[in-house]
């Protein structure tokens, strides 16, 4: 008999564990991969970490979670800066003034902000409706048509129109020379790959691989006090209210005898056309070289396409429009009434989570165990 049973060994389920565990609990993990750490895992490719389900750049405001994830794993010093190709021309993002002073010439933040001002006001855009409204008025037009309305329109499959305006306040826009894409006070890749990290966290519980919960639920519900559940939130109710929408990726994975493809870990394709929405060149992560310090003389990059999640697929995005966030909560409301069952990560909660959030939200979710254990304990 187990105190816990985590669904799923990603970063939620594997935070989870590792309170539980250290407060004493019996944990018992499984996932139905063949390998834990989820969407975060990595493999090791020719010394190169090669992060299987797209790229993952750890970046964070919170102390808290920073000091945590920082008893697991070393972090190094990588920034995001991507790179987007627009039919050849290169830009650089976040949107700073690199990408302004290519776009238009402007050499000023006082150019650049005139600039943004006079196509926000041509579009004529007072209070931002969607993403594309609200992408002119933080960029102006000519940005939005060559820098994210083709991307963003592969990467989501629907018009930017119909999208919540959140997605791209997720991109800095900045008057500054500064291209770090993250507004974070720490960043970084932890050395020796995402899947050692949660070899870490991980260490010491009991994990059994390659079992789906939702087909064996009953015999292994019977063997827990409490499940923490981090699949899909539909897939956990049969579809029973109908299935919500996730965005797939699927990567076309390439090992170059080559040293260096792009010069950089993301380009992004930002046309319309290109079927793609970026390439990933995995070893720049770790600056082109082994955990030795030695430079890789090959090279692995990965074309990242976007598509329509399909029963069988694997889900990555929520799609958080109207019409999903609505029976999301109707999903909540049940997930609610399931008095042994806590819900978490990006698929249990249909939530846009950053690793960052995901690790927070693992943490709070324990705390209220922690502190009715510790209550009761104390009870005489
Ligand atoms: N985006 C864009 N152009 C880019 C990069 C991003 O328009 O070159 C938009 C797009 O809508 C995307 C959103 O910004 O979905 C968030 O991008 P981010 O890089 O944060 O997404 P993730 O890495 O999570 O896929």
């Amino acid at each position: 008999m187990y105190d816990y049973l985590i669904i799923g060994a990603g970063l939620y389920g594997a935070v989870f564990a590792r309170q539980a565990a250290d407060a004493g609990k019996k944990v018992l993990v499984i996932d139905k991969r063949d390998h834990i750490a989820g969407n975060v895992y990595t493999e090791k490719v020719e010394g190169i970490d090669v992060h299987k389900y797209g790229a993952h750049i750890f970046h964070t405001n919170n102390q808290e979670v920073w000091d945590y994830v920082n008893r697991f794993a070393t972090f190094n010093r990588f920034t995001n800066s991507p790179v987007a190709n627009y039919k050849g021309e290169l830009y650089s993002l976040p949107f700073n003034m690199y990408t302004f002073n290519k776009m238009w010439g402007v050499v000023t933040p006082d150019e650049a902000a005139a600039k943004i001002a006079e196509q926000r006001a041509a579009a004529g855009i007072t209070e931002p409706k969607n993403l594309e409204e609200q992408a002119i008025s933080l960029v102006g037009t000519d940005i939005y048509e060559k820098l994210i309305k083709g991307y963003t329109q592969k990467q989501w499959g629907r018009p930017c129109t119909d999208l919540p305006s959140f997605i791209i306040k997720r991109l800095p826009v900045r008057l500054t020379f500064d291209n770090n894409y993250f507004n974070a006070l720490y960043q970084g890749i932890p050395i020796g790959g995402y899947t050692r990290l949660v070899e870490n966290l991980l260490a010491g519980i009991e994990v059994r691989l390659g079992i789906d919960y939702l087909e064996h639920k009953a015999e292994l519900d019977a063997l827990a006090e409490k499940v923490v559940y981090t699949g899909p939130i539909d897939a956990y109710f049969g579809y029973r209210l109908g299935a919500l929408e996730y965005r797939s990726v699927r990567f076309e994975t390439e090992l170059l005898d080559t040293p260096n493809f792009q010069g950089n870990a993301a380009v992004n394709f930002t046309d319309a056309e290109t079927p793609y929405t970026r390439i990933i060149e995995h070893k720049w992560f770790t600056f082109g070289k082994d955990e030795q310090g030695n430079d890789l003389p090959k090279t692995v990059i990965s074309r990242e396409y976007s598509s329509e999640w399909h029963p069988g697929d694997e889900p990555y995005y929520p799609v958080n429009d109207e019409k999903n966030s609505a029976l999301y909560a109707k999903y909540k409301a049940l997930a609610q009434q399931e008095t042994k069952v806590l819900f978490g990560g990006r698929l249990g909660e249909y939530k846009y989570y950053d690793m960052d959030a995901v690790i927070a939200a693992a943490l709070a979710a324990w705390h209220p165990y922690a502190a009715r254990d510790t209550a009761s304990e104390h009870r005489p």
